[in-house]
C-alpha cells in the first residue's frame, strides 16, 4: 500500500503553524507529526479524528461478541448434563458459529469462549455415550 503525499507547502489539519508531511488514507486530511497515529510503527498512520473512530469501532466489536460467545459457553456448561444430546449438539453448532464469527474479530475478543464451549459439548457428548453404552 503506498502512502499518499500532501502537496508541497500544505499546512496540517489540525496544526496551522505545521507543514503536512502526510495524508490520511481515510479521510484525506493533512497531518504533521504530531498529529499521526499508527497502529504499528510500519503502518500508514490515521487523522486524530479517524483513530478516535477506529478506536470507538474496535471497542464495539467486543461489546457485541461476548454476548453469543457467553450463550455458547453456557450452553456448553448445559452440554454436559448427560443424557441430552439434542443440547450438545446445539451447544456445539452455537460455539462453531461463534468461533467462527469471532476469528475475524481482534483479539481479545472472547475467542477462548467458544473454544471452551466446544469443549464442554464435546465432553457432555463423550460423558452421554459412556452413560449409554457402559
Ligand atoms: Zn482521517
Ligand atoms: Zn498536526
Amino acid at each position: 500500500m503506498t502512502q499518499p503525499v500532501p502537496p508541497e507547502g500544505a499546512l496540517c489539519g489540525g496544526h496551522s503553524d505545521s507543514v503536512a508531511t502526510s495524508l490520511c488514507p481515510r479521510c484525506g486530511a493533512f497531518m504533521c507529526p504530531r498529529c499521526e497515529n499508527r497502529v504499528r510503527p510500519e503502518s500508514v498512520p490515521m487523522c486524530p479524528a479517524c483513530w478516535t473512530l477506529r478506536a470507538s469501532k474496535v471497542q464495539s466489536v467486543p461489546a457485541t461478541g461476548i454476548a453469543p460467545a457467553t450463550l455458547g459457553l453456557i450452553a456448553g456448561v448445559v452440554a454436559l448434563i448427560p443424557l441430552c444430546p439434542i443440547i450438545q449438539v446445539v451447544a456445539l453448532v452455537l460455539n462453531i458459529i461463534v468461533w467462527v464469527h469471532n476469528r475475524r474479530a481482534p483479539p481479545p475478543t472472547g475467542r477462548w469462549k467458544p473454544l471452551l464451549g466446544m469443549g464442554l459439548a464435546v465432553l457432555g457428548m463423550g460423558i452421554t455415550a459412556l452413560l449409554r453404552y457402559r
